[in-house]
């Protein structure tokens, strides 16, 4: 009898050890590590992009300064050609010079403000899908979190179930079966006890010998398996 109920007990203490290793494997097979790291990428590479695009708007805005400056300086070249004061044509062809030279600057400023608002607009269009699927990922993976912490509830509901049986069982255990128990299940990872099937040990599978069997049916003593050592039990 005892040793039935410690059977059980076994039984109980393996079901609350594999919802033990089911709680910390939850996590890795939920997908939520991965869906956080890839959440993470997605914000790095977003917060890398929207600095680029800082730094582009600002270039754009010096650039037109720029524009700007060579505007007012060719317009005061045109003003004081054309306005009468210069006669001298040496100097009026040096003062045309400069204006051609700054309409070159000015072209090429041009194409380079082209190419940056280009930029600048790609960039806006590539942020704003990032920005998406960044929206989309943080649901994914809330949506993940939430079923790993439902299932790990679920997981401790049925350890805390099965601790309240395993205590009025082991209430029903003389102190010496437990101990011997206890001693055993940590030598042999959990299995204390084997089963006899057909004359054979559970936990080893060797075969037991007749002068051993005949013990198996006191059912006050305690008998070992002479291979294994683990304390042999016969159900009914
Ligand atoms: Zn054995």
């Amino acid at each position: 009898m005892q040793l039935q109920l410690l059977w059980e007990l076994q039984e109980i203490d393996l079901s609350i050890k594999g919802l033990q290793t089911k709680i910390e494997e939850a996590p890795w097979l939920s997908g939520v590590p991965d869906a956080r790291e890839y959440l993470e990428s997605l914000e790095k590479d977003y917060s890398e992009k929207e600095n680029r695009l800082k730094s582009e708007r600002k270039e754009l805005k010096q650039m037109e300064f720029e524009e700007q400056s060579i505007f007012d300086t060719s317009k005061e070249l045109k003003d004081n050609m054309y306005g009468g004061k210069v006669s001298n044509v040496k100097e009026l062809e040096q003062m045309q010079r400069k204006l051609d030279l700054l309409a070159e600057d000015k072209k090429k400023l041009e194409e380079k403000m082209i190419n940056l608002m280009e930029s600048i607009e790609a960039l806006e269009e590539e942020l704003n899908e990032l920005a998406e699927k960044i929206s989309r990922t943080r649901e994914d993976l809330a949506g993940k979190e939430k079923q790993l912490e439902e299932e790990i509830t679920a997981l401790n509901q049925e350890i805390a179930q099965l601790q309240s049986q395993r205590e009025e069982l082991a209430g029903k255990i003389d102190q010496k079966y437990l101990e011997k128990y206890l001693m055993l299940a940590e030598k042999y990872q959990g299995k204390a006890l084997a089963r006899v099937v057909n004359d054979i040990c559970g936990g080893c599978r060797v075969f037991i010998s007749s002068a051993h069997r005949g013990h198996l049916y006191n059912p006050s003593s305690m008998v070992y398996c002479e291979n294994c050592g683990r304390l042999l039990v016969k159900l009914d």
